[in-house]
């Protein structure tokens, strides 16, 4: 994995923030922040909206990027837990959608030696894509 920059902490922090600011306890409907920077610095923020098909912070995160007309994006990562404490890796959705939208957009995860970053296109091998 590549090193976190000064900056990828800063990520880490504003997805923590986020979540803090809506986690809400024992309803557990959202429960995981996340945060995208664009290339442009700029810095959009997620939490998951619960329901049998909700949808993952990653994605609120992204929708709300797109919605400000962002194209480019360089550093996502999630978060859960109250105080946002553990890093998490994107589910398998999220997987094909970062993989849709943006495969060179690294991907802050846990690791066995502290958190690092890979490509987007590397948490799915051998993926499916309509073109
Ligand atoms: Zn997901």
């Amino acid at each position: 994995m590549e090193p976190l920059t000064p900056k990828d902490q800063e990520l880490i922090e504003a997805a923590r923030e986020a979540i803090r600011k809506n986690y809400d306890g024992e309803q557990y409907r959202h429960t995981v922040g996340a945060a995208l920077r664009c290339k442009n610095g700029r810095v959009y923020l997620g939490v998951n909206v619960y329901s049998i098909h909700g949808a993952c912070a990653e994605q609120i995160a992204l929708g709300a990027a797109i919605t400000g007309g962002e194209r480019e994006f360089e550093t996502i990562v999630a978060v859960r837990g109250q105080e946002g404490e553990e890093i998490l890796p994107p589910c398998g959705n999220c997987r094909q959608l970062l993989w849709d939208y943006m495969p060179g957009c690294r991907v802050i995860l846990p690791g066995e030696n502290g958190p690092g970053k890979v490509p987007a296109a590397a948490l799915l091998p051998c993926s499916y894509s309509v073109e």
